[in-house]
């Protein structure tokens, strides 16, 4: 044979795919004439382009099958959003034919839209389904509260919606930051964004509980109470999620932060104390393990584990 077997092997899948010289084809050929090896190398690159047109005919197929059940679902979001429209209709009639106005028929406009954004958003949005009826959900409570306290004449709302808010957070953002479009943001933060939305939503509820109750009574306490609380959660979720070391360091020095936490607790407590018993409310701190013990014991569970650690270090 004129030329070697590798040389051969770099030439053949320009050969196939025909975008070698002139020469070099009438070299491959020559050479496939006489040697097997290189003609079943050949064959074989061959067929990776026979696979490489399975996997393409396997795409279309899905594609055009979820673009079938895309056009269903949309098809019965629209059945189903006309036969919300049945008793929707029915009451406008009947409230304006009882009353001298629409009252009450608003109210069950925003019931039915609270089924609906459960029901006819998933079913007709295309993407980002979750995201967007939770997102739907959540504002259509907010709109039937809204009109429930107008037609109640109630500033009750000012309470009601903040804390619908903070417990709709609460159980929808774990899911809404693992999905479009909120993941591509949050990246590898998504603990960061739960806790950053859970304490926004909080600190709203209890500014607007505040508001609705009149401040000088109102916020000394609830931020005395809940502010050390929310500063303990963000504590522990810091240590817990950005501290690069063993169980047993994290442990140690969530227990020291929790009662240095609960330190500044019982000493705002006593403070409130003061100034609570004047007015005949009896407050209780309630706390009976020293807070320095709590926080020396943490910080000796740090220890070990930090300890422990330089050991295995050493070890390696
Ligand atoms: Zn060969």
């Amino acid at each position: 044979m004129k030329y070697n077997c590798d040389l051969i092997s770099d030439l053949l899948p320009l050969y196939k795919d025909e975008i070698c010289s002139e020469a070099s084809r009438k070299i491959v050929e020559e050479h496939l004439a006489e040697c097997q090896d290189c003609k079943k190398m050949l064959n074989s690159l061959n067929d990776i382009t026979i696979d490489e047109k399975i996997v393409k005919e396997k795409e279309e197929v899905i594609g055009t099958q979820a673009r079938f059940f895309k056009r269903k679902s949309a098809l019965a979001g629209s059945i189903i959003a006309m036969i919300f429209a049945i008793p929707i209709l029915v009451c406008l009639i009947v409230n304006l034919a009882t009353g001298a106005g629409l009252t009450w028929f608003f109210i069950v406009l925003a019931g039915i839209l609270v089924a609906a954004s459960l029901i006819i958003v998933p079913l007709m949005v295309p993407e980002n389904k979750m995201f967007m009826t939770m997102g739907a959900f959540t504002a259509s409570v907010i709109i039937l509260l809204a009109i429930i306290s107008v037609y109640t004449h109630g500033s009750w709302f000012l309470v009601a919606a903040p804390a619908t808010l903070f417990g709709l957070t609460v159980l929808f953002a774990p899911f809404i930051v693992c999905r479009r479009p909120v993941n591509a943001y949050v990246k590898n933060h998504k603990g960061l964004a739960i806790m950053g939305a859970y304490t926004a939503t909080f600190v709203l509820m209890m500014l607007c509980i505040g508001l609705y109750v009149g401040m000088s009574e109102f916020f000394p306490m609830a931020f005395a109470v809940s502010m050390p609380l929310v500063v303990m959660c963000w504590a522990f979720f810091v240590i817990i999620r950005y501290l690069r070391s063993n169980a047993c360091v994290k442990t140690g020095l969530c227990i020291a932060s929790a009662g240095a936490l609960s330190g500044v607790l019982a000493m705002l407590a006593s403070s409130a104390e003061a100034s609570m018993s004047a007015t005949g409310v009896v407050y209780s701190s309630g706390v009976s393990v020293p807070p320095v013990s709590i926080v020396a014991l943490g910080l000796v569970i740090a220890g070990i584990g930090f300890l422990v650690r330089k050991n295995k270090g050493e070890k390696k």
